[in-house]
């Protein structure tokens, strides 16, 4: 069996993920990437290899055991899963969302958790050795009003890592979760402009209120989770297992905007 470490990362081919893949690469790990945008997937194919990506949307089963099919027959091992997929859902009063948006969130940021990890696992248990990390949020730690169904399933996400850190961890898996607050980028400018419109707000004031949040006044550096994934899967992690990881600047409460 070839000794290349290999890293599963789902959504890797642009934003949080793809930097999560280059600094993998750098230390040496072959990456396999799991993304819905077929324009995305073949840029990456060009940067990291021809087998370093494939097209699928991971809240369908049926295509995730097809990307998994086309990765055992490309590789002989899986040492990391980065279960990074996630939608920023709909933003609004709880009874305006609409199920259809609500049901698309859930499937994508938490019950593609379920459709990925467990093809992973049967090769890390026979080699007892295995690090998944679950990308949650600072909205997994606390409430967050009108981003219902992403807080339910970041929430999900944390007691997902910490069930198979406990499931797991007799086979030497460590499972974590990863919980950033607002991470600078094109999705968080999306983030601000929707809340902006949903609440008849000056995108500055939002951006400013989101900084307020963070005792440290600033967004995630989306190079600081890449290296959060690499300490956690090197020989530093090697006791560190069922715990949710702040990458917030410490952030206490989302907050609560203003009354009625
Ligand atoms: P993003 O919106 O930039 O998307 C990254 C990738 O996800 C894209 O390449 C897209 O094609 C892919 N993708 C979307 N739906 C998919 C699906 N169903 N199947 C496969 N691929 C899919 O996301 P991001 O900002 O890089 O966020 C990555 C993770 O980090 C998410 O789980 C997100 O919830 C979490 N997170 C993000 C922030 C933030 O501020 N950006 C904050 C906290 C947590």
């Amino acid at each position: 069996m070839s000794d290349q470490l290999v890293a599963v990362i789902s959504a890797g081919a642009s934003g949080i993920g793809l930097v999560i893949a280059e600094a993998l690469c750098d230390r040496g790990y072959a990456p396999f990437i799991l993304d819905v945008d077929a324009n995305q997937v073949v840029a990456v194919c060009d940067r990291f290899g021809a087998h370093s990506a494939v097209t699928c949307d991971v809240s369908d089963p049926g295509q995730v055991d097809a990307a998994f099919k086309q990765f055992w027959q490309q590789h002989a091992r899986v040492d990391l899963l980065v279960n990074n997929a996630g939608i920023a859902g709909p933003q609004g009063a709880l009874e305006t969302l609409d199920v259809a948006e609500w049901q698309r969130t859930i499937e994508t940021d938490l019950n593609s958790l379920f459709y990925v990890t467990r093809h992973v696992i049967p090769d890390m248990k026979a080699r007892r050795e295995g690090v998944i990390i679950n990308m949650s949020s600072n909205a997994g730690l606390s409430g967050c009003p009108h981003r219902s169904p992403y807080v339910a399933a970041k929430w999900g996400s944390i007691g997902l890592a910490k069930t198979w850190a406990m499931e797991l961890g007799p086979w030497n898996i460590r499972v974590n979760a990863l919980c950033p607050g607002s991470v600078s980028g094109p999705r968080i400018d999306g983030v601000i402009a929707r809340d902006a419109a949903a609440r008849d707000i000056d995108p500055d004031e939002i951006r400013r209120v989101y900084q307020r949040q963070s005792s440290l006044r600033q967004f995630t550096d989306p190079g600081d989770i890449a290296a959060m994934v690499c300490f956690l899967a090197g020989p530093a992690g090697k006791n560190i297992s069922g715990q949710a990881i702040a990458l917030d600047g410490h952030t206490e409460s989302l907050t609560n905007w203003q009354d009625p």
